[in-house]
């Protein structure tokens, strides 16, 4: 994660010659201070960088190449302070690789009404220099995202830190690289996918390893490092006795840490940002990874489980999304339901694999109990709850044309009852528009069992992120109808079929 610290968006503002030098004085003097402005309030997660104003085609298209070409650069801002011509921008946008956003705002928020003259009316001119700009965004049929409201309230503020977000996740997903230990679980139809088409779509790279590439590794740890990492365990959780130092299955603990270890030094050498384990293949492992995965998610890192490296890479770009706020990221899986029609809720989980970046304030318990799943020794693993607020699932599915993303909005709520034989992290909670709704357009959408689920990001998040992988999305939430759903289901198929070409 420490990558968003080098990422930039940058600030470029569209004018002409037309106006005279004093008046792209002050257009230049106006858009450093509106980008000293945003980058100072530190509201967003990279810096705003101002960049000089563009006058020509030429430097509209060296502008946009050079944003293509720099590594920090996740996208850029364009705001018209004046009109600037947009056949000025068709070479520059038709090259440009780089999300942008369209700030359409003006440096004053309010009509001079007493002193307003013809020299105000040349500079101030967003009103039509961003709708002739806008033009030609929709003539080239470009993504983006338009934002309109005055830069210095903070409504168009976050929407432009949403997008940025979203950016840097992008910019993220361009480079991302997925371990996979093991395949797909098999016979499991969701988890599989074109992996050529998502790399080509996301820009991330699946590879599969064999446990054997885990297994040097675990030769290379030492004990000072084990005992090292079980301390952090001691301060960091509520230890079950049994693991404790004089218990009796502390090597399990000591196994566990290895595990950890061993994964953890292997996605470092390999760069890896995301990861997805098996329960059929752990040969060489004693244990089914879970406290492993469940630290290694908190530190950034993508996770799915059965081999789903889609979910894998969801959740990782979800948790870049999610850098710095409030509330945690984790992969997810509706578990099972409570139908009491007066009060129906999802209980979300897994074998073991939730992220304790979602865990109430309560610490959490490490604990060691039998799986029945997977043939090998008791797994390690951290139990806790979720606080309550909001909440969204997401899933992303190869469609065999195309990959569709699904968002249903939920309202996480704490077990209606305790769960004292529920040896796993657990959360509850309330689907909108209510469970019957939410199922059936969920199942209709063919959305997976495997989520991200955040109660740090929200949908419009995810809404600017597929813009950017231009990707279908549905979004399952309040207003959600399911007969208008499945219409909209079927519109999208015609309409990506037809918006692909050959
Ligand atoms: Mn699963």
């Amino acid at each position: 994660m420490e990558s968003l610290n080098k990422m930039e968006v940058w600030f470029v503002t569209g004018s002409q010659h037309l106006y005279g030098e004093d008046t792209l004085i002050q257009v230049a003097d106006h858009s450093k201070i509106i980008t000293e402005g945003l980058d100072k309030s530190r509201k967003y997660p990279v810096k705003i960088v101002y960049k000089p104003t563009v006058k020509t085609a030429d430097e509209i298209h060296k502008l946009c190449l050079d944003a293509n070409h720099n590594e920090n650069c996740i996208g850029i801002i364009t705001w018209m302070h004046t009109f600037s011509p947009a056949k000025m921008w068709i070479s520059g946008l038709t090259s440009l690789k780089k999300p942008f956003v369209q700030f359409h705002t003006q440096f004053n928020r309010d009509i001079p009404w007493s002193e307003i003259d013809m020299d105000f009316m040349n500079l101030n001119q967003t009103a039509h220099g961003g709708r002739e700009f806008g033009f030609i965004g929709s003539r080239l049929r470009k993504e983006r995202k338009v934002i309109v409201g005055y830069w210095e309230e903070s409504e168009p503020q976050k929407e432009l830190e949403i997008w940025i977000r979203a950016a840097a996740a992008w910019h993220d997903s361009k480079s991302m690289k997925i371990a996979r230990f093991g395949d797909n679980m098999r016979e499991v139809a969701v988890t599989e996918g074109d992996k050529v088409e998502a790399q080509i779509k996301f820009g991330y790279t699946v590879s599969g390893y064999g446990l054997g590439n885990l297994a040097k590794f675990f030769e290379d740890i030492n004990e000072s490092e084990i005992d090292e990492l079980i301390r952090i365990y001691e301060e960091s959780y509520i230890l079950d006795e049994k693991l404790a130092s004089k218990g009796s299955m502390r090597e399990s603990l000591i196994e566990g840490a290895r595990i950890e270890l061993a994964m953890t030094k292997f996605l470092e050498a390999g760069g890896f940002k995301a990861f997805t384990t098996t329960f059929e293949n752990l040969h060489g492992i004693s244990q089914l990874p879970g406290l492993a995965v469940q630290r290694l998610m908190e530190k950034g890192y993508g996770f799915g489980a059965e081999g789903d490296w889609k979910t894998a890479a969801l959740v990782r770009s979800m948790k870049v999304m999610s850098y710095g706020l409030e509330g945690g990221t984790s992969f997810m899986e509706d578990y099972t339901y409570h139908m009491d029609s007066e009060n129906e809720c999802v209980l979300g989980s897994h074998m073991l694999e939730v992220c304790p970046s979602i865990r109430n304030e309560n610490s959490a318990s490490l604990e060691i109990h039998h799986l029945g799943i997977g043939g090998k020794s008791d797994p390690l693993r951290l139990v806790f709850s979720t606080p309550e607020g909001k909440g969204i699932n997401a899933s992303i599915m190869d469609m065999g044309g195309r990959f569709r993303m699904v968002v249903n909005e939920v309202d996480v709520i704490s077990p209606l009852e305790d769960l004292p034989k529920l040896p796993v992290a657990r959360v509850c909670w309330k689907p909108l528009p209510d469970l019957k709704t939410s199922a059936a357009a969920w199942i209709y959408a063919g959305g997976a069992h495997h989520t991200g689920f955040s109660q740090a990001i929200a949908t419009d998040h995810l809404r600017d992120f597929a813009s950017m992988a231009d990707i279908e999305l549905v979004v399952i939430d309040k207003n959600t109808d399911v007969e208008d759903f499945k219409k909209e289901l079927r519109w999208n198929d015609i309409y990506y079929h037809v918006a692909k070409g050959i």
